[in-house]
């Protein structure tokens, strides 16, 4: 019998498949893109690679539509309109790169920190930090200043790592998962396949999160904290471990510095610092010998109780009598803070039971022997099952610093890093602050028409790193490592423009960015930006930042503001390399990294921004960009992946090395390294032996294993940090100690906010308005579904989220008289918006939220002026403002943590009322339409109508079988 099949076959769809890198977002998965007449047709999961194993997710598979977006620059372009117009002349790759260099060519010469040279989503860090080094400006870094840098310096100051790039939980051997503040939008494949891991195996997933979506929306418990007080909660956890006995003291003994001696010496200089030798090696107080001895001795019992007298009549006690003291205080009470975070106490201590359960009574040992850098034999490896996971939830708030310090002690306490079942380093990590280089931009590091005497951005160790002048005054434009953020790992690219309008610490002359969108959802007090943009001095006329470079793939609401445009390719056309220099892919288990490469040539006039940034280099002179004969040293982005050397040996890719190309880690630049990646389907991998993969930190045979790839030149073991002496460094100067000290009017915040061992204080903007007024926290998540602002105009993910309306609990939102479809007004201390509503449960009852990036302005993305991204699609941004309040004094204080500067724009605080019945259901503010750039056609129905689209695609390729 023939059956009729119901849908036809598929027909063949693809004449050839290339394998490279996924763009959509950051988490780098290899996909396979089928390609037929030079067309992309369909994009898959690589099976073989070891971030998704094939997974492929609805951004990933709609990366066909990015790479076709009528969006897409085209050409070079020169501004012919006023700022803001979005008025430009097509130019030649040739002018443009003439303009540019003769924009920098002067500054360099004179005074190269007159470049701000700044880079939002970009994945290639290692060449661009490294370009504004040879160029000679400090003013460089990234986006992670307003995305999650208080996740990564709380993780390198406390454990040498952090979450995503930096570890991963142990999702084959985890009995219980714990996830603070995430929403879907970094380490999304990855997790997503760890969280069915954990589904199969049956075990535990608990959420801390005021919103219950994403992967909360699968958790097995949910608690819905108040935005801001996490800190207080996992003080509170680690409170109750403690009481209970319920604590890993081996673990803290051999791998913390629980027992490293503190120096008690109230006022002294040196108080609350490391007791430490001759040659600076930190004391424990041995339990054999009653004495102190460093804490590296073999052999050594570590006590953790005890006193010892110095000769100056102080005394030292172990760090861990102080952490004992800190948190056994009533301050952190379940009963005492229950109100405060919003769950019930008897809530808090089962948190706390279960998360011991987990650890303790579920113990795994494996029996693998190992030596420890003080040369300890081990015959097992000892696991506490408890892993976690956190990123921007608990990150972006003003204590968002300290309260990432606490989450990894109470990692620590429970024994459950780099161990099985709990949370693990991912190569080149664990790497303690120590180790990574200090940040230059000193006067005496900038010379002009001299490369910087060190990279811009790295890890401070205290007052005498900071990038300061003589006078205490910021070097940097976005006053990065001075008193304002001290230990700023990522710089805070969301002061930029409004310090360089303000001349404050200086102007600059020409701003330089990639991929940040500045002009619309990447800025806090988005107006108020446009305006800085455009901003003119009085009496020359000049727009107040004179120059603006801007380079991108798509006609982002930024473009319009720039005033030269350098055009880049789609992800699928050009190369990248996902390095271990910069931001690795690598897992627990193994090294890896990746390329990008053209698997379609571009079918505009534009280059990838990385070969235009060599040529710009090259074109100044840049050392390193250029040979002896002052010639190209690269020919394109290509070309430096494969033969730049950072040092001998080291290069972008780890992978191929060699002449004969079988060289890992170390080995000389291989001419065909780039067909070998490609060969391999985009990727390379090796496996760290099994004596090494847990325990790196201390584990001999990883630190061996760590120095032959090149990561380290000598074995860099350390013991976690609970007890920061960096911390209390800056505190003893805010205290009159040293020659740095703070600024008067900053001290008392120092002494505040440095404290040695994580604590908590409530957010600043909570504090600097009237809480009565503004009684309602405000958030947004990141959708799984998109990427930052990118994925708003891709037709098949607006169909997803086509636009965001302001999510409201069923309480909430009867108080306000309101339901699901009316408009609210929405009002911060800074700003008022009009959104729709959408009435959801599973949201903390003082707190709204939505979606994030997916308003739209009028006339930008090729999106049609009545869009609804432009009509219902709204940005919380336009609440927020870079600064807080004025204070009494007049002085208004960044809207940033204290000590990384992290934008804190999840301390926002508003009220909201019902917009007038007669009022139009559009959102407010709107702005003028901006002009389209020549060249960009308009888009057919398919960004307006994406189902439409769809259909007649569909259509007309069944026509072309
Ligand atoms: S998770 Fe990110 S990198 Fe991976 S397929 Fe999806 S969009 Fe691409």
């Amino acid at each position: 019998m023939s059956v009729e099949p119901i849908v036809e076959r598929s027909p063949k769809v693809a004449d050839e498949v290339k394998k490279t890198t996924c763009y959509m977002c950051a988490c780098r998965c290899g996909i396979n893109v089928h390609l037929r007449d030079g067309k992309v047709r369909y994009i898959e999961g690589n099976r073989d690679h070891p971030v998704n194993k094939g997974v492929l997710c609805a951004k990933g598979s709609a990366g066909i539509m990015q790479h076709y977006s009528p969006a897409r620059l085209r050409s070079p372009l020169k501004r012919v309109g006023p700022r803001g117009s979005g008025q430009f002349e097509e130019i030649s790759w040739e002018e443009a790169l003439t303009t540019a260099t003769g924009w920098l060519a002067p500054i360099r010469e004179t005074d190269p920190k007159k470049l701000a040279f700044f880079t939002g989503r970009d994945q290639s860090q290692a060449l661009t930090g490294w370009w504004a080094q040879q160029f000679g400006t400090p003013n460089f870094a990234a986006h992670g200043g307003f995305c999650s840098v208080n996740m990564a310096a709380g993780g390198i100051y406390t454990i040498g790592g952090a979450f995503w790039e930096f570890g991963s939980p142990d999702w084959d051997l985890t009995e219980m998962f714990v996830l603070f503040g995430v929403a879907e939008d970094h380490d999304s494949n990855p997790i997503k396949m760890g969280l069915g891991k954990l589904k199969n195996r049956g075990k535990r997933v608990v959420s801390v999160n005021p919103v219950q979506t994403g992967y909360a929306a699968i958790s097995d418990d949910w608690y819905g904290v108040t935005p801001g007080t996490d800190g207080l909660l996992i003080l509170s956890l680690i409170r109750e471990l403690m009481l209970s006995g319920n604590i890993d003291v081996d673990y803290l003994r051999r791998y913390t510095n629980a027992p490293w001696l503190v120096i008690r010496n109230p006022g002294a200089a040196d108080d609350g610092l490391f007791l430490r030798d001759d040659d600076g090696k930190p004391q424990i107080l041995d339990r054999n010998s009653g004495k102190p001895v460093a804490s590296n001795s073999r052999g050594a019992a570590a006590q953790l109780q005890g006193e010892v007298k110095l000769d100056n009549g102080a005394v030292a006690v172990p760090s861990f009598m102080l952490i004992a003291q800190a948190y056994l205080d009533d301050a952190y009470n379940p009963d005492v803070i229950a109100g405060k975070v919003g769950i019930p106490a008897a809530r808090i201590r089962q948190l706390a039971a279960d998360l011991a359960e987990a650890a303790f009574a579920k113990e795994i040992v494996i029996n693998q022997p190992w030596t420890d850098w003080k040369g300890e034999h081990h015959e097992t490896m000892i696991g506490r099952p408890v892993s976690m996971h956190a990123m921007r939830g608990i990150s972006a708030h003003s204590n968002g610093f300290q309260t990432c310090r606490a989450l990894h002690v109470l990692q620590l306490i429970l024994g459950s890093v780099e161990v099985p079942g709990g949370f693990r380093f991912k190569p080149p990590y664990p790497k303690p602050a120590e180790v990574h280089p200090k940040p230059a931009g000193r006067p005496d590091q900038v010379t002009p028409g001299k490369p910087m005497a060190g990279a811009p951005l790295g890890y401070v160790l205290g007052p005498d790193d900071l990038i300061i002048g003589k006078d205490g005054a910021p070097q940097r434009i976005d006053k990065a490592y001075s008193w304002d953020a001290p230990m700023s790992a990522h710089g805070l690219m969301h002061m930029v423009i409004s310090n360089a309008v303000a001349g404050d610490p200086y102007p600059v002359d020409v701003l330089f960015m990639y991929m940040a969108n500045m002009a619309w959802n990447s800025s806090m007090n988005t107006r108020g930006v446009m305006d800085m943009l455009t901003a003119k001095d009085n009496e020359s006329g000049e727009y107040k930042i004179p120059k603006i470079i801007y380079s991108d793939a798509y006609q982002s609401e930024m473009v319009a503001y720039a005033d030269l445009i350098l055009p880049d390719t789609t992800y699928l056309e050009r190369h990248d390399a996902i390095s271990l220099l910069d931001r690795p892919i690598c897992e627990p288990d193994g090294v890896a990294d990746a390329i990008r490469w053209p698997v379609l040539p571009p079918d505009r006039d534009v280059r990838g921004f990385q070969s235009v940034l060599l040529d710009i280099g090259a074109r100044l002179g840049l050392p390193g960009m250029v040979n002896e004969d002052g010639s190209a040293k690269y020919a394109d982005y290509g070309d430096y992946i494969v033969n730049h050397e950072r040092k001998p040996g080291i290069g972008p890719l780890a992978g191929f090395r060699g002449e004969n190309g079988k060289a890992e880690g170390r080995g000389s630049p291989n001419p065909a390294q780039l067909d070998a990646y490609i060969e391999n389907g985009g990727f390379w991998h090796t496996e760290i032996p099994d004596a090494a993969k847990y325990y790196k930190m201390a584990n001999m045979a990883y630190q061996d294993f760590a120095v032959e790839m090149g990561f380290f030149d000598s074995p860099q073991p350390y013991d976690f940090q609970i007890y920061s002496e960096v911390l209390q460094k800056f505190r003893l100067a805010a205290e009159g100690h040293g020659d740095v000290q703070p600024p008067e009017h900053l001290r008392a915040r120092v002494k505040q906010c440095f404290t040695p061992l994580p604590s908590w204080y409530p957010p600043f903007e909570g504090s600097a308005i009237d809480e009565d007024e503004f009684p309602i926290h405000a958030l947004t998540q990141r959708p799984m579904a998109m990427y930052h602002s990118w994925g708003s105009q891709n037709p098949w993910l607006r169909q997803i989220h086509g636009y965001n309306p302001m999510f409201l609990s069923q309480t909430l939102a009867s108080k306000v008289g309101v339901g699901e479809g009316d408009w609210i007004w929405v009002t911060s201390h800074h700003g008022k918006i009009r959104v729709p509503v959408a009435i959801m449960e599973g949201v903390n009852e003082h707190t709204i939220w939505t979606w994030n990036a997916i308003g739209k302005r009028k006339g930008a993305w090729q999106l049609d002026a009545d869009a609804p991204e432009v009509k219902k699609g709204f940005l919380l941004n336009h609440l927020i403002h870079e600064l807080l309040p004025p204070k009494g004094d007049g002085m208004r204080w960044a809207n940033s943590d204290p000590i990384t500067g992290q934008a804190a724009w999840f301390d926002l605080r508003v009220k909201i009322e019902a917009a007038a019945a007669e009022e139009p259901a559009e959102v407010a503010p709107q702005f003028d339409q901006i002009a389209s750039p020549p060249g960009l056609t308009k888009p057919e129905a398919m960004l307006r109508y994406g189902l439409e689209w769809t259909k007649s695609a569909t259509k007309q390729s069944k026509k072309g079988q």
